[in-house]
């Protein structure tokens, strides 16, 4: 049992105390432990931008942690917190995140001091445009080295600004759509980009209550019917996952947390009338279906069968993590457990489905995204109706046999219709979603429980990374 961090370390030092913890179980090169932890640059950017007729300066980050795969990859996020030691911590997780999944990138991670609810639309873009251009002239946007996405702060419409500031600066360069992925798919972006992070967070449950002996670890059993579950933070990630749960698996959401307090029912609230409520209201306070907790971080607290903390890095940490009473925690946002957090829960019991793997969805989808820009084709275009004609070949065999034998066999409507209908963008995207999310748990999976030494998600998912990225650095001989 671990009992060792008593002070709270800062984001950065949470990921290095998490990675420490997984190559002290590997048999790594000299050296090569040192070259893969630390971050291999962090361009910081100061730049002004005339609103409301006076200069206003913003500052602005672009780390990049690994380059064994380019180009690199990871968001930029827009808020008034953003800091160095944040953008380093996340742009490590990335390169971890992208080699458990197994999408071809480095990992990296941008970020810009700013509370987007202060600047009118206008504004954001003016500012936005000038940050890009910033980041394009260093080639810290650009589709072969370093390709930003959404991430808190930022979404589809920023996106599509990046994108079209980066055309202007490159006007003959082809591939110029993929220097950003999380555009909106009438601007090259993808079907199931926006859901994709909180449908990956749905995925990843599905898969682990595939596997009994980790769902008996957590204490728990059966399937994610029924499931009691409690969500922090509605914005894009834990609102589509709390409402695929509840839509399509029976799951219970019985608490949403919040920026100005929560809400809970143990009968179930509904995901969808809540999030419009806080579009119209900005906040909880005030939904009349529900009741209605001031002090939102004491939900974390509340008895749950899963608690997703879907918002910022340290929410659960050395103050409140004892308190903590999930068996099973899946960190949907990336961070929300420092790594005194993660040890006090992991001495309890507690079975923690880590942010590298529980919230790959997106920069999965983005992969997606960013091949469809470099192939220029929409996924399914060339097969997808000559995949029903060949389906339709045989239900009209079947149906033809069935009369040959005068047997009134009919096929029900439904089944005859789904199965007619070739696969088009937003199918593929979920299965080859679903696909990746089932194999980085399975190579996890393999790793914890066929080690003794191993006895959390979180170490098996770093190794699992770190043996990938360990065996790139050594294919190119470093
Ligand atoms: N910002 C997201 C993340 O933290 C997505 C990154 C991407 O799609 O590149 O994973």
């Amino acid at each position: 049992m671990d009992a060792g961090i008593k002070t709270e370390p800062t984001f950065r030092e949470s990921v290095d105390l998490m990675f420490n913890r997984a190559v002290a179980l590997m048999d790594l090169p000299p050296g090569l432990e040192d070259k893969i932890r630390v971050c291999n640059s962090t361009y910081t950017v100061r730049f002004g931008v005339k609103l409301r007729g006076s200069i206003h300066t913003f500052t602005g980050y672009r780390s990049v942690h690994s380059e064994h795969m380019e180009p690199v990859k990871g968001g930029i996020r827009y808020a008034i917190g953003v800091n160095q030691d944040e953008v380093e911590a996340l742009a490590a997780l990335m390169t971890y995140k992208c080699a458990l999944v197994e999408t071809p990138f480095g990992g990296s991670k941008g970020g810009l001091c700013i509370d987007p609810r202060e600047y009118d639309e206008d504004e954001l873009e003016r500012i936005t445009r000038r940050f890009a251009y910033e980041l394009a002239k260093r080639d810290l946007i650009n589709p072969a080295q370093n390709v930003p996405a959404p991430d808190m702060g930022t979404g589809e419409r920023e996106m599509a600004w990046i994108a079209d500031q980066y055309k202007r600066m490159n006007t003959s360069e082809i591939n110029a759509n993929a220097c950003v992925t999380g555009k909106p798919p009438n601007a090259g972006g993808i079907q199931g980009r926006v859901e994709a992070t909180g449908r990956g967070v749905q995925y990843a449950l599905q898969e682990f209550f595939r596997h009994p002996d980790g769902v008996a670890m957590a204490g728990l059993n059966g399937t994610l019917e029924g499931k009691r579950v409690i969500v922090q933070g509605l914005g894009n990630v834990g609102y589509h996952a709390a409402k695929f749960l509840a839509e399509e698996d029976g799951s219970i959401i019985t608490g949403i947390i919040e920026r100005d307090g929560a809400l809970v029912d143990d009968g179930g609230l509904d995901v969808d009338a809540i999030r419009q409520w806080i579009a119209n209201h900005g906040g909880v306070k005030g939904y009349p279906n529900a009741t209605y907790v001031e002090d939102g971080p004491v939900v974390l607290e509340k008895e749950c069968d899963i608690l997703i903390p879907a918002a910022l890095e340290g929410v659960i940490n050395l103050t409140n993590a004892d308190r903590v009473k999930a068996p099973l925690i899946i960190e949907a946002a990336n961070g929300p457990l420092t790594a005194g957090a993660d040890e006090i829960l992991r001495n309890k019991g507690a079975v923690i489905i880590p942010d590298m793997y529980a919230n790959a969805g997106g920069v999965t989808v983005s992969y997606f995204e960013w091949v469809k820009n470099l192939s220029h084709i929409r996924f399914g275009r060339m097969q997808r109706r000559q995949e029903e004609a060949r389906h339709m070949l045989i239900v009209e065999e079947l149906e033809r046999l069935s009369e040959h034998l005068g047997e009134a066999w009919t096929m029900t409507g439904d089944f005859k219709e789904k199965y007619l209908r070739g696969a088009g963008e937003l199918e593929l995207v979920r299965s080859g979603l679903d696909d990746t999310m089932r194999g980085a748990y399975q190579a996890m999976h393999n790793i914890w429980r066929s080690r003794d030494d191993v006895t959390d998600l979180r170490t098996a998912a770093y190794i699992v990374a770190i043996e990938r990225v360990a065996s790139s650095y050594q294919a190119k001989g470093l």
